[in-house]
């Protein structure tokens, strides 16, 4: 069930509402708003009689079922989009992000000079691998915690929040000491143990679809987080897998405006995984941001053909740079901002 409060509520009314729902041995989740306090009272069933005589309390409005699986996720639960602050940049709503870096980080100069580049362009977060997911074990796995050093000192350089990614439960404690927004890679998607690591945290979670999961599937994953308490959820379509072999992957940008109508959460396209080809990332950025997306996720690199991963679809500098401006009229016209970092 789902407890509409009345945009005057007070917080007496909320801790009220929160403590009759857990009375009934259900879990109360508060969803953050800007206009009014959204509780989701989540758990057995049975409970339903019980929870409607909360319509009579203080503050509250409405109550009624939710009917999709994805409870809090669910766009019919929370009809205002979700606002995920990552290191003081707004994500979702009106504000559009670029999250660019490397695929790996692999030294201090590749790393720095690309946090620098892309700030100056109008990035607002650093991405870069210091766990991989490589597909042969014979491939580069990334620096671990030195890559999480080189990631920190390009923050403190530039001020540029900091994305990477969780490969796995056990250096939970140790990436999220070093990060801004976790990274849940397309692999993991459903490592459900994962999620519910992540869902104990208070740092912002990026989940990137799964190679051939559908959006139900990805709402259920991003539940998972929400279940546990952690609100700042972001989704990522990063392409799928089809039989079409003249790219890596097909971006399914049918996915940004379902999505937008399936759930609240902020939605991030990542062309460079969608594509795996430099020439397309540009017209596929434009195409996410025309389909309503409220960031892209850009890999660059200073020499994309030395790169320890993802190379040939990585852009240079000078790329990235043309990617920026190509883009900005396109931000503008989906009524959106972009969201720099401070100078
Ligand atoms: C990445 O972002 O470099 C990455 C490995 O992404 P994905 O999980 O989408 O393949
Ligand atoms: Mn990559």
């Amino acid at each position: 069930m789902i407890v509409i409060m009345k945009p005057q509520a007070t917080q007496k009314d909320i801790d009220n509402i929160v403590k009759k729902i857990n009375s009934l041995g259900l879990k109360a989740h508060t969803l953050p708003g800007t206009e009014r306090s959204i509780i989701g009272a989540i758990g057995d069933t049975n409970a339903k009689n019980s929870l409607k005589t909360l319509s009579t309390q203080p503050g509250v409005d409405n109550i009624y079922p939710i009917t999709k699986p994805y409870k809090l996720a669910a766009r019919s639960t929370k009809h205002e989009d979700s606002i995920v602050t990552i290191n003081n940049i707004p994500v979702g709503g009106k504000h559009f992000v670029v999250v660019a870096g490397p695929c790996s980080v692999e030294n201090k100069h590749q790393i720095i000079s690309t946090a620098e580049h892309i700030k100056s362009q109008g990035a607002a977060l650093l991405r870069g691998g210091a766990y991989k997911p490589r597909t042969s074990p014979y491939s580069f796995q990334g620096l671990e915690e030195e890559g999480l050093k080189l990631l920190a000192e390009s923050k403190k350089k530039t001020g540029l929040g900091i994305v990477t990614e969780l490969l796995s439960a056990h250096t939970t404690e140790l990436v999220d000491k070093y990060t801004d927004l976790i990274q849940i890679g397309a692999r993991n998607m459903q490592n459900f143990a994962l999620l519910k690591e992540v869902g104990k945290l208070k740092t912002p979670v990026l989940i990137k679809r799964g190679l051939s999961a559908t959006l139900d599937e990805l709402l259920m994953s991003a539940e998972y987080v929400l279940a546990g308490g952690n609100y700042n959820v972001i989704l990522c379509e990063r392409g799928i897998r089809t039989f079409e072999k003249a790219y890596r992957n097909t971006l399914d940008l049918n996915a940004i405006p379902k999505l937008k109508e399936l759930t609240h959460l902020p939605i991030v396209v990542d062309p460079s995984h969608g594509t795996g080809n430099v020439k397309l990332i540009t017209p596929m950025a434009k195409a996410a941001i025309a389909a309503g997306a409220d960031g892209l996720l850009i890999e660059v690199h200073p020499k994309p053909e030395e790169a320890y991963s993802d190379g040939e679809q990585s852009l240079t500098f000078a790329q990235f740079s043309d990617l920026m401006a190509a883009i900005k009229p396109y931000v503008e016209l989906a009524g959106k901002e972009l969201v720099v970092v401070a100078k």
